[in-house]
């Protein structure tokens, strides 16, 4: 059922729709009545993640590399891009993966798009910024990345995939969005996965020591996962070109994060300050001044809600 922040898809394929946030998506547009294709081809993500879509009608699951050529059995009207390693941890191990991903892999599911007449949407990152110079981030910030960092595989990777989806709906006229996500948390991360949440979470239940990086004085933004599904499904029925921004702009030190996960989780755990990664950012916020005026859409969940939710989740599967 569409309402102001959705649109009846007919038939949707989802690529990465096996990962953390592209599972959540797959749910989502089962519920509105529309047929999902997910292709994954479980480099990050797991099956176990749409397991329980698997029975549901209209869920069909296709492993295949994006960036290695894939169909689909019948053409979309929506296709949703968001196949890439996202962790620092992921794509450090699988730098040239994630270059192909973001590359061959995006011209790939763009062409798909165009063949079928589908509205395309590629989930882009708010690493496309960098390590900002500006805080927060609108959507005119160009960005301050080191194309030969360590995290250059991925900032780069995106911003060429933004590039790249400009190019084709300019010369081949497909309907083409950019959403840029901030940093998303929830159930289905990975509890080894490296981000700063499932790590503190994991520690905490566990009853270790959690790590923070650094004096722990950089900020992140942290956007529950229902929200940031609500805000890609938004943009998508919108119909704009974007980029638009979809984060939480609610901005928390990593720190304050470690102890309220603790707290959370009643861990009462020790915390441990490790080295910095290099490149990392220092500040991370979203300005939604562009999604909450054009697509009517805000984040709705504050983390410590997020927090309980994800920390439930995270009780109920082993986190070793
Ligand atoms: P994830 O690793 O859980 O999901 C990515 C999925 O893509 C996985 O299922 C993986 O197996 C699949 N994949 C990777 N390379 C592929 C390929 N070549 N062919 C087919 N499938 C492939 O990560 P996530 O957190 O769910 O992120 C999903 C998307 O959202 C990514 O594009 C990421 O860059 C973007 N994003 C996520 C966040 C966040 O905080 N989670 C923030 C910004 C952007």
């Amino acid at each position: 059922m569409a309402n102001a922040l959705s649109r009846d898809w007919e038939h949707a394929v989802v690529t990465g729709g096996a990962g953390f946030v592209g599972s959540h998506l797959c749910a989502a547009l089962l519920d509105s009545g529309a047929a999902v294709t997910c292709v994954d081809d479980f480099s990050t993500g797991r099956r176990g993640n749409v397991s329980a879509l698997l029975d549901r009608p209209g869920f069909t699951l296709i492993q295949a590399d994006v960036a290695a050529g894939f169909t689909v059995e019948r053409p979309p009207d929506l296709l949703l891009h968001l196949a890439s390693p996202a962790s620092p941890a992921d794509y450090l191990r699988l730098p040239l993966h994630t270059m192909d991903t973001g590359s061959i892999g995006t011209r790939n599911a763009l062409d798909l798009a165009h063949r079928s007449g589908a509205r395309f949407l590629l989930a882009s990152t708010c690493e496309v910024y960098g390590d900002p110079q500006e805080n927060p981030q609108d959507e005119r910030y160009w960005g301050h990345v080191n194309p030969v960092g360590p995290r250059g595989v991925y900032d780069e990777a995106k911003r060429f995939g933004e590039a790249l989806t400009t190019a084709h709906a300019e010369a081949k006229g497909t309907d083409t969005g950019i959403v840029r996500l901030f940093n998303t948390y929830g159930p289905r991360m990975r509890g080894q996965d490296g981000r700063a949440v499932p790590t503190f979470i994991r520690q905490a239940l566990n009853g270790q020591p959690l790590t923070v990086t650094g004096d722990g004085r950089q900020t992140r933004s942290l956007c529950y996962v229902d929200d940031t599904v609500r805000g890609i499904l938004a943009a998508a029925a919108h119909g704009m070109r974007g980029p638009v921004n979809i984060g939480n702009p609610a901005e928390i030190t990593m720190l304050r994060l470690a102890h309220l996960v603790s707290e959370l989780t009643g861990a009462s755990s020790e915390i441990h300050f490790i080295a910095r990664p290099t490149d990392d950012p220092a500040v991370r916020c979203p300005d939604i001044t562009l999604a909450r005026g054009k697509l009517g859409w805000e984040p709705e969940v504050d983390v410590e809600e997020g927090l309980r939710r994800t920390i439930e989740w995270f009780r109920t599967v082993l986190v070793r």
